[in-house]
């Protein structure tokens, strides 16, 4: 990977770094393959040495330090040659060159030229930061590994001003946020919900009020369970840009994690995703429909209605010997999976001291498991 670093000299005003954080936003847009960064010598952060090292610990191969409205005679004068020298020391892997002045990299001028452009037009003094709300981007985490990040997820991450995340998204995840960025918890646990979804609503919109780029981080795929739909509602109603970005659900992570398919040609040909999350003490679920042959059924948030779902689908005439499996932690060093039977499986579930979250699988497919198709987790080839 191909990375370049937008060098700025740094204020104690935040808002003179606005042009260089907006040239790096369109940059990152316009160049999708090139991470992009920027550093201050001075007063902000980062500094050039951690803006080297998030990229390096990306796997960038080659960096262009483009110093931006910095004379050239200044680079000796702010030790730079010196500090490039210690930098090639401490990453002997990585390419680390040096760009004389801003104008040997003209995708940079560009973008500065687009956005002083911009400033021009809306008659505003170009110290404050534009007006415009920056972007929301609803990104999902995956299951848990962070090798199941998509490419533009991990981008995201890694270009955020700001990430609000989930309970559910591992700290391997949040590692790949750069310094500086304004990492904030939503929570959100089955029987604690740490921040009340409105007040999640609020936040999203005041962050993008103040930032170029805000990433909401969700596990799995945000779409899925995961009150995207309701963030995308609020965020539309305070006009605010959004964007989503799709994850692989805890429903593919843990089926891949134990082992099994989620359909198949002779035993399921319909896929079925439901909550067991208890509402009133109860679930309210099309139970003759999940009961029906041939499906695999896949609980989310399943784990404290065990028994209901097992009592339910028995009911309403499913086999009390059809399979099920029980995966928590899907995809992590930690994995657990439990295998069973829908009569037994919540007793079992107890014994074995399985707590949420995890996920339920109900189905013949479960039958199928091969242990040497196994997951392997983070780090394990
Ligand atoms: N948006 C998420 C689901 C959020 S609901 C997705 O698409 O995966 C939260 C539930 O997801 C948990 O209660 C649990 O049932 C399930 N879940 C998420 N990640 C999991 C994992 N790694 N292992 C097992 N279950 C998981």
């Amino acid at each position: 990977m191909n990375a370049l670093i937008l060098l700025g000299h740094g204020a104690r005003d935040p808002a003179w770094a606005g042009p260089l954080i907006k040239a790096r936003e369109t940059l990152a847009r316009e160049h999708p393959t090139l991470a992009v960064e920027t550093a201050f010598l001075e007063f902000m952060p980062p500094t050039l040495e951690e803006a080297v090292a998030t990229l390096a610990a990306h796997g960038a191969a080659r960096i262009t330090i483009v110093p931006v409205f910095l004379a050239q005679g200044g680079h000796i004068k702010n030790g730079l040659p010196e500090k490039l020298d210690a930098l090639r020391r401490r990453h002997p892997d990585c390419a680390l060159r040096l760009a004389p002045v801003a104008g040997e990299a003209p995708e940079v001028i560009a973008a500065i030229a687009a956005h002083a452009a911009a400033q021009a037009n809306t008659n505003i003094d170009p110290r404050t930061p534009a007006p415009r709300p920056g972007k929301v981007w609803l990104v999902g985490a995956g299951p848990g590994d962070p090798e199941l990040l998509t490419l533009k997820a991990a981008r995201l991450i890694s270009l955020a001003d700001a990430i609000v995340y989930d309970h559910l998204v591992g700290d391997g995840i949040l590692a790949l946020a750069r310094p500086g960025a304004e990492i904030i918890y939503a929570g959100k646990e089955a029987s604690r919900h740490t921040l009340p979804q409105a007040q999640i609503n609020a936040m999203l919109a005041a962050l993008a009020k103040r930032h170029t780029t805000v990433v909401r981080l969700k596990g799995g795929d945000p779409f899925i369970f995961g009150r995207g739909g309701e963030e995308i509602e609020a965020l539309s109603a305070e006009g605010i840009p959004f964007g989503i970005v799709p994850g692989i659900t805890a429903a593919s992570g843990c089926a891949a994690g134990a082992g099994f398919p989620l359909t198949h040609r002779d035993h399921a040909r319909m896929l079925t995703l439901a909550t067991g999350h208890l509402q009133n003490g109860g679930v309210e679920l099309d139970w003759p429909a999940l009961a029906r042959p041939r499906q695999t059924v896949v609980f989310y948030m399943g784990v404290a209605a065990a028994g209901e779902i097992s009592r339910q689908l028995i009911a309403h005439g499913l086999p009390a010997d059809t399979p099920v499996a029980v995966v928590r932690q899907g995809t992590l060093g930690n994995q657990a999976a439990l295998f069973s039977r829908l009569d037994e499986f919540p007793s079992r579930l107890h014994e074995a001291n399985i707590t949420p979250p995890a996920l339920i699988v109900v189905g013949d497919v479960v039958r199928l498991r091969r242990d040497e198709i196994g997951y392997q987790p983070p780090g394990k080839h």
